[in-house]
């Protein structure tokens, strides 16, 4: 875990934490989230913005016309089926949460549009429990580090909760998140990267001839 402490005391001050994630509020956390699938970032910033002017919590979802919300939430990938789900999500939250986002992993995969990515995210974002969000930055990064050597974000986040202390659980998404954007994206930028992290990287030691 050498890389993640190096990188910890490198960007720790400086990484950059989105708007809803600084908010912390489960509702907004989950929509979000649920948005940012195959959504730049950049879009799922602007779109929750401008969502959350008019849905404040599942009972203004339950209401909303679904073509509003579509769009609502347009250019967000796949606009008109994240609606659909959202709907539907607004519903399940209603009738069998008491309108409120559950706070298990187990609860929320059970929800329309939640995959392991946000559940993860939800429980650690809004709740502060221990969970792992394994999105392509941490995927690719972890395998770049051989941390793990695997296919899937999904056999990522399996292989991580067995091998990486509990203490980096929270701050790994976003760590790597602002990393690989920036540095380590799917065409990494060595040249830009940190020399303590350069000289360690097995990704490195395989590219630079
Ligand atoms: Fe990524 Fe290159 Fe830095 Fe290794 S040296 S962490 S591959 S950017």
């Amino acid at each position: 875990m050498e890389l993640i402490d190096i990188l910890l005391k490198k960007l720790n001050k400086n990484a950059v934490v989105t708007e809803i994630a600084k908010d912390r509020n489960p509702f907004k956390v989950l929509i979000s989230t649920i948005i940012s699938a195959r959504t730049k970032d950049e879009v799922t910033e602007e779109v929750s913005k401008k969502l959350f002017k008019e849905v404040r919590d599942v009972d203004d979802l339950l209401n909303i016309d679904e073509e509003k919300l579509a769009n609502l939430i347009y250019p967000a990938g796949f606009y008109k089926t994240k609606a659909k789900n959202l709907k539907k999500l607004a519903k399940i939250l209603k009738e069998n949460y008491d309108g409120k986002v559950p706070d298990s992993l187990e609860e929320l995969l059970k929800l329309p549009g939640v995959g392991r990515k946000t559940a993860n995210l939800v429980i650690t974002l809004a709740f502060n429990k221990d969970g792992i969000c394994v999105d392509t930055h941490v995927h690719r990064i972890c395998n770049r580090w051989e941390i793990v050597d695997t296919e899937t974000p999904e056999e990522t986040e399996f292989e991580l909760r067995k091998k990486l202390p509990k203490k980096y659980w929270k701050v790994i998404n976003n760590l790597l998140v602002v990393f690989g954007r920036e540095i380590c994206s799917p065409k990494p930028k060595c040249n830009k990267c940190f020399e303590e992290i350069k000289e360690k990287c097995p990704y490195y030691e395989k590219i630079k001839h």
